[in-house]
């Protein structure tokens, strides 16, 4: 596929300073300090994993995926990507991806797409949008529902065609693919490891992903 760029990562998994494994359909919460290192792993291939990036100072300073998408004059977050707020702070910058590309136009699962996507009696199904609300919830630090909007999809394979349609297709991504990013501020992550079974990103099967943590000097 043409304009796939795979770019490894110098940091050893064994330096990292964190290192969970988040189960699959499960969501994750953690801050990174400004300069530390974050690599998500796809460990059995083809998992999309929805995320939510906020300035950890002030949640109303979040992720934008409009922003992100001007500045860099693409569509696809690559090597390279500064992932950008509202406000207009980089928040991360992309160092490392062996994946090569991922969505930010796609979305994340409601309960409601579930119906409109594949069928009424889909609409009870685990989705993202709860995985990530049931997150900031316990979270505690008074996020709401008005949190969480426009998200990125790691490992997740929307293309646009010429004519501008977004197609969901298979993954691109194989069993230990990552991307890496670097934190430029202190920043706050809210992950959903998708829990859709409807949809082939997950090759309709949700598997568990890593994440990793580096200090910055000397990681
Ligand atoms: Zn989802």
């Amino acid at each position: 596929m043409s304009g796939i760029n795979s770019v490894e990562s110098k940091l050893d998994p064994v330096k990292a300073v964190y290192s969970q494994v988040i189960p699959a359909g499960e969501p994750w919460i953690r801050e990174l300090k400004n300069g530390q290192y974050f690599r998500i792993v796809d460990l059995y291939g083809n998992q999309a994993v929805d995320t939510l990036f906020y300035n950890a100072h002030d949640y109303s300073d979040r992720y934008s995926a409009q922003d992100t998408i001007q500045q860099q004059c693409n569509i696809y977050l690559t090597t390279g990507t500064k992932l950008i707020s509202t406000n207009g702070t980089v928040l991360l910058t992309i160092v490392a991806d062996t994946c090569g590309r991922h969505d930010t136009l796609g979305g994340a699962c409601a309960t409601e797409s579930n119906v409109v996507r594949y069928a009424l009696e889909k609409r009870h199904m685990h989705a993202c949008r709860d995985s990530f609300l049931k997150a900031v919830i316990e979270w505690d630090h008074g996020m709401t529902k008005r949190d969480i909007t426009s998200n990125i999809n790691f490992f997740m394979n929307v293309p646009v065609t010429p004519e501008g349609k977004l197609t969901f297709e298979d993954g691109i991504s194989d069993p230990g693919k990552y991307v890496e990013m670097r934190a430029e501020t202190d920043v706050l992550v809210l992950i959903s490891n998708c829990p859709q079974l409807n949809n082939p990103c997950n090759a309709y099967n949700p598997t568990p992903v890593q994440v990793l943590i580096w200090d910055g000097v000397g990681a």
